[in-house]
């Protein structure tokens, strides 16, 4: 059944679409065991339904730069599905977004989701705009711009996006503020939001924090072994690297990398995260050599002279690596030099940065790996927490949000956990998370009928 699933999947989707393709081919694999085992499943046609967005919008965004010159991008927002609650993920703004990307992304977050055990569905969107070396105005000018499409998809109880790469707390300030312009409502419609207005503390941190509580755990329950002294190699040097390097740092582990788009920094003493704040923090983009210009002993390593299928920073010694960049950045030769360097657990940030041959290397080899889907559920957890907050019109303390944080986190590792075994793939929690993620989904459209 699941072959002729993926048959018809690929006929039905374009060329660009294979990493979404990539995706399900995953999830569904995960899914056979289950499958088998109720019947109900197969009659329901749930995973037929499952792989099939709700809804695709797609819109044209006009905005005018500085130079007061037209400029035209394409946007988009995937409403997957809304089992569980009203459509929720982030807005991704960069070059490289399509339907494709997007619909991976939005098929993945209904897992995500389904995890962290709260009412909320799946979603993702977008727009190919390029925030690099656009001015303040113009990124406003952006948000405006994309909003004004958008707004009449989207509601507080209808679909509640949030950010991503290239979208934090400024462009979800933009986006609030458009949107309160046209609708005249002041109601939970975007969560990510400055803390002035209806954000909740902690959001910022959430899925960095969350990507570490998980680490912790999985390491205390399968190895007995901690963070503190350990080195680590982080990848990335946006929201979710900063914060998992911010925590990793906190509970005492020696963080050695950092990386973006076009480089890699390798710092033997640790990270200076003030410094690469400095440079990164709050959508700034100055280049990471700016890093060994003030610390000499660090080395940084140019993108464009790596071979195109292996990655700098996962070359480096290490106990535990954080892919928290972009998908597909850790091939499977990182994955080979990771072991053969005595990596013992890969922990993903970033939504699908491991490639599928890699992952099956490592989980071979023995390496605890957690898929992004569990480890970094931990931001749209502190997401749903923001809905509450609005909802309620309540503020909670930092305090009261991390205890929550760490807690969910703790619970999304003992459910994927337990769910390998029941279903006799122990340590597998790429099984684990698919499995436990798709019950939930599973049984909510099953009560709800076609
Ligand atoms: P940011 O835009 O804040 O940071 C992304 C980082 O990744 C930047 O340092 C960027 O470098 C780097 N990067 C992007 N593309 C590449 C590439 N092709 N090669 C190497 N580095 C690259 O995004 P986030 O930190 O928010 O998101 C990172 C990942 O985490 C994404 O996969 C996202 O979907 C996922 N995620 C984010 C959540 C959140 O709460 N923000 C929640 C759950 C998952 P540069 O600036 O040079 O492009």
């Amino acid at each position: 059944m699941i072959e002729k699933i993926l048959a018809n999947l690929e006929k039905s989707n374009c060329a660009t679409d294979n990493i979404f393709l990539q995706a399900v081919s995953e999830v569904l694999t995960s899914l056979e065991p289950i499958v088998k085992s109720d019947p109900r499943y197969e009659q329901y046609a749930i995973l037929e339904r499952l792989v099939s967005p709700d809804r695709i919008i797609q819109f044209k965004i006009q905005w005018l730069d500085d130079n007061n010159t037209i400029n035209i991008n394409n946007g988009y927002r995937i409403q997957f599905n809304n089992a569980l609650g009203p459509y929720k993920g982030g807005l991704r703004f960069h070059p490289s977004v399509t339907t494709g990307v997007l619909k991976f992304l939005a098929f993945e977050q209904i897992f995500k989701n389904s995890l962290t055990g709260l009412p909320i569905g799946g979603a993702k969107g977008g727009s190919d705009f390029d925030p690099k070396g656009k001015s303040d105005f113009e990124i406003m000018k952006f948000c405006h711009a994309f909003m004004r499409e958008l707004h009449s998809y989207i509601g507080a109880r209808v679909d509640v996006p949030a950010g991503d790469i290239g979208v934090g707390s400024r462009e979800i300030g933009y986006l609030f503020g458009e949107y309160k312009h046209i609708t005249h409502n002041y109601d939970g419609v975007l969560s990510g939001k400055p803390y002035a207005f209806g954000g909740s503390l902690m959001r910022p941190q959430a899925t960095g924090y969350g990507v570490v509580y998980f680490a912790r755990e999985m390491l205390k329950e399968e190895l007995q072994e901690s963070l503190e002294g350990k080195v680590c190699t982080v990848s990335g040097a946006g929201n979710v690297a900063l914060h998992t390097i911010e925590k990793l740092q906190q509970l005492g582990a020696i963080v050695v990398t950092c990386s973006d788009s076009d480089g890699t920094v390798y710092d033997s003493n640790g990270i200076n995260l003030s410094l690469l704040r400095q440079l990164k923090d709050e959508g700034k983009r100055h280049s990471l050599e700016e890093y060994i210009q003030q610390i000499p002993t660090a080395q940084y390593t140019k993108k464009a002279d790596y071979p195109k299928d292996a990655h700098a920073v996962w070359q480096y010694p290490c106990f535990a690596a954080f892919p928290c960049a972009t998908q597909n950045e850790l091939t499977l030769n990182d994955a080979q030099k990771l072991i053969e360097n005595g990596c013992v657990a890969v922990v993903e940030g970033a939504n699908m940065p491991t490639l599928p041959d890699a992952i099956e290397w490592l989980q071979r080899e023995g390496v605890l790996f957690s898929p992004g889907k569990a480890s970094n559920a931990g931001g749209v957890a502190v997401s749903e927490f923001e809905m509450s907050q609005n909802a309620s019109m309540e503020k909670w303390d930092f305090d009261k949000v991390d205890r929550k944080l760490d807690e969910l986190m703790r619970q999304i590792y003992k459910r994927v956990a337990l769910t390998a075994k029941e279903y006799g793939v122990e340590r597998n929690f790429v099984d684990g998370a698919n499995i436990a993620a798709f019950k939930r989904v599973a049984e909510a459209m099953l009560l709800e009928g076609v």
